[in-house]
């Protein structure tokens, strides 16, 4: 349930329009900046990320804090946000003062991060409006952690709209590929909800949709590295029979494919993600 009302400031924090202005946070394109100044948004994102009341959450790229003050509004008993725009720093320090104990800020870069030192073995949930420019690399890192399952029991994230296809397809689908495996292997993915171009500070070129990530406790037992492999062979040449596209693997394709059960003339985009682990078992099994 919203700890708030739908239309009300969700805290007595100025608007972030006047926090941009006072810290002169102009966005940068190199930063990936698409500000949300809608609080009646940001809450709804921090709502379909919730319940939060006691969960430790890590926000990346807080930037003004629109988000960063929903959260923390929707009840996360701490928010680990991550920045790398100094310009933020000052803003999200405005956020931590009112709200002591709850809001710790890391100054640095997303893909360097590791939250496990600050989590003292409890999990964490990942809710963001992602930088597009590094948002995939993130979700690629988070779903190829070791050890499995991971620290953190739920990712509630924002995607370019083509990208959250990607993520969700499943086989037949054109948009099917490499990264729509490797979520599937490892976390049930959804779209939660698409968000208008117009909802953002400056409006980025194309629809957004924020997605969530659970992972799953028990994926389908398969060396990481292999499936990989298999995956960036199967749809480096999607439309080439699999007996043509995986022999980039550097083995005979036919032998794993007939222990995979998988006929020699199919293409990647028929194979299911249980089909891709039984062929990237049968190819750790043959190279050692
Ligand atoms: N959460 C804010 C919102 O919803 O209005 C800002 C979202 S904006 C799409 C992305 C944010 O990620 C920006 O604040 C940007 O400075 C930050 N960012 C970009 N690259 C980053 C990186 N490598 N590590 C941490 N933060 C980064």
């Amino acid at each position: 349930m919203p700890t708030f009302p739908e239309n009300a400031p969700v805290d007595d924090l100025p608007p972030l329009r006047e926090v941009i202005r006072r810290h002169g946070l102009r966005a940068k394109k190199s930063l990936g900046q698409n500000f949300l100044l809608d609080l009646n948004l940001t809450g709804r994102i921090a709502r379909a990320a919730g319940p939060l009341d006691g969960v430790e959450v890590i926000e990346i790229g807080p930037g003004p804090g629109g988000l960063t003050r929903a959260l923390i509004a929707q009840g996360a008993r701490r928010l680990i946000a991550v920045e790398r725009d100094e310009r933020a720093i000052a803003a999200l320090a405005e956020i931590a003062a009112r709200h002591p104990g709850r809001l710790d800020i890391v100054a640095g870069d997303a893909l360097a991060f590791d939250p496990v030192p600050l989590l003292h073995g409890a999990r964490a949930r990942v809710v963001a409006n992602l930088p597009y420019n590094i948002a995939t690399a993130l979700l690629v890192a988070w779903l190829t952690l070791e050890p499995w399952p991971p620290w953190y029991d739920r990712l509630v994230l924002m995607f370019q709209r083509e990208v959250a296809e990607r993520i969700v397809a499943g086989p037949g689908s054109k948009s099917y590929g490499r990264l729509s495996v490797l979520a599937g292997w490892r976390a049930q993915a959804r779209i939660l909800f698409d968000v208008a171009a117009s909802a953002f500070v400056p409006p980025p070129k194309v629809t957004s949709s924020l997605v969530s990530l659970t992972p799953r406790q028990d994926p389908l037992p398969c060396e990481r590295r292999a499936l990989e492999r298999t995956t960036e062979a199967a749809f480096g040449q999607r439309r080439k029979m699999l007996r043509q596209s995986l022999k980039s693997l550097g083995t005979d394709p036919l032998p794993l494919l007939a222990s995979a059960g998988i006929e020699p003339t199919a293409r990647a985009e028929d194979i299911s993600v249980e089909g891709f682990v039984a062929i990237a078992r049968a190819l750790s099994a043959a190279t050692g």
